[in-house]
């Protein structure tokens, strides 16, 4: 066996698809290379700062000591926390939805709720670029599922036409801002096509917009008004929030059915009671951060505007940017480029995104200068 693992990684070597873990140590919003290089982290889901917040962190340890570090087993046994049980009565008040699960993280979500809910007369329709999350959720599930183009909901439409009479139930599936791509759905479509069919579910991602947009910092979903029409809201810690784990909030009836039947929340323990508390100190917070919300909006118009002048091409329309640069190689050479320049970002390649679409992937955030960013953009 080991011969042929060693000839597969040759083989990812031999395209400069071979992944090792970098050697970097987070110092607030920059990162310290083992030569001593600081570079300003572009890689870093910690988009309003609250990671690298010390006034916060203070105040939380003032106001917050841990009970336990771990909590021991699973929720169903004796994992039992009331920060959890707050935290998810917490979640379901902000959204006026009936219920919240938590997860231990968006990839036991993903991967546990679609093969609970689903069954062989279920057909899941899901955006060509979901987060593998969902992908590897879906190939769980015992039902057929089918993607359609990119953010193309005539696509989508003509699916959902064709194929809803053939079905118990349909669940599409799609994030609110993508990942890769950087770019929003456009939620509202969505619902309005959910509305046309009284077998059709809505099941969001919103990992990259919690926190981020929004007056009350619910994610895209608050901000296009739709949260009403999301049957199932996925939605991560581990991103804005600045901690760790997972929620979907969703009605009494799938709560009480994922409590039972999704595995990942069931086989696994449960997150600790101190991540708990923090999370909730932060979801408490989460109208409060208007200031970063601004300010990241500021650098991203910013950002945008620059990139458009100089010429260079981006699918996004939020503060995840993505260049792309095409193959494997020139995108590693790019980004060892813009590491000697001070500025850390990493090279995405197959299988996180196709083929030749490789990039590199800018994460912006609300501590960022318009001076750092114009740094930035002269080197690109
Ligand atoms: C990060 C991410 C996840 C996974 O969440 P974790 O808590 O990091 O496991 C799921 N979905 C999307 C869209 C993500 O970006």
């Amino acid at each position: 066996m080991l011969e042929r693992l060693n000839k597969d990684l040759q083989a990812l070597k031999d395209e400069s698809m071979f992944r090792t873990l970098p050697d970097v140590m987070v110092q607030g919003r920059f990162v310290v290379a083992k030569n001593g290089r600081k570079m300003l982290n572009l890689s870093s889901n910690d988009y309003l700062s609250i990671g690298s917040d010390e006034t916060l962190r203070q105040e939380f340890f003032a106001s917050n000591s841990p009970e336990a570090f771990s909590s021991c087993s699973s929720r169903l046994m004796s994992g039992f926390d009331a920060c959890t049980c707050s935290l998810e009565s917490t979640l379901a008040d902000l959204y006026s939805k009936p219920a919240a699960v938590v997860f231990n993280s968006g990839y036991h979500a993903n991967t546990s709720i679609l093969p609970a809910i689903t069954t062989s007369r279920t057909l899941i329709v899901a955006d060509k670029l979901v987060h593998a999350s969902l992908i590897d959720g879906m190939l769980l599930s015992k039902c057929d599922f089918v993607r359609f183009a990119h953010n193309n909901l005539e696509k989508l439409a003509s699916i959902l036409e064709s194929k809803h009479s053939k079905y118990d139930e349909v669940i599409v599936v799609s994030e609110s801002t993508f990942s890769m791509d950087g770019d929003v759905c456009d939620l509202r479509a969505l619902a309005g096509l959910k509305r046309c069919y009284n077998n059709v579910y809505l099941y969001i991602d919103c990992a990259h917009d919690l926190a981020v947009v929004g007056k009350g910092g619910l994610g895209e979903a608050e901000r296009q008004g739709v949260i009403d029409d999301i049957d199932l809201l996925v939605a991560t810690f581990g991103k804005a929030v600045a901690s760790y784990g997972a929620f979907c909030v969703c009605s009494q009836v799938v709560k009480d059915y994922l409590v039972n039947k999704a595995r990942g929340f069931i086989f696994s323990t449960a997150l600790s009671p101190l991540q708990m508390q923090w999370t909730g100190f932060v979801i408490d917070k989460l109208a409060s951060f208007d200031c970063q919300r601004k300010k990241l909006q500021s650098n991203v118009s910013h950002f945008l505007g620059r990139l458009k002048e100089k010429g260079l091409q981006t699918p996004s329309s939020s503060h995840i940017v993505p260049i792309i640069v095409g193959s494997s190689e020139q995108a590693v050479k790019k980004a060892e480029l813009l590491a000697e320049q001070g500025f850390y970002c990493l090279a995405v390649r197959p299988p996180t995104v196709p083929q030749n679409s490789c990039r590199l992937r800018l994460s912006l955030n609300s501590a960022m200068s318009f001076e750092e960013l114009d740094n930035l953009i002269d080197i690109l």
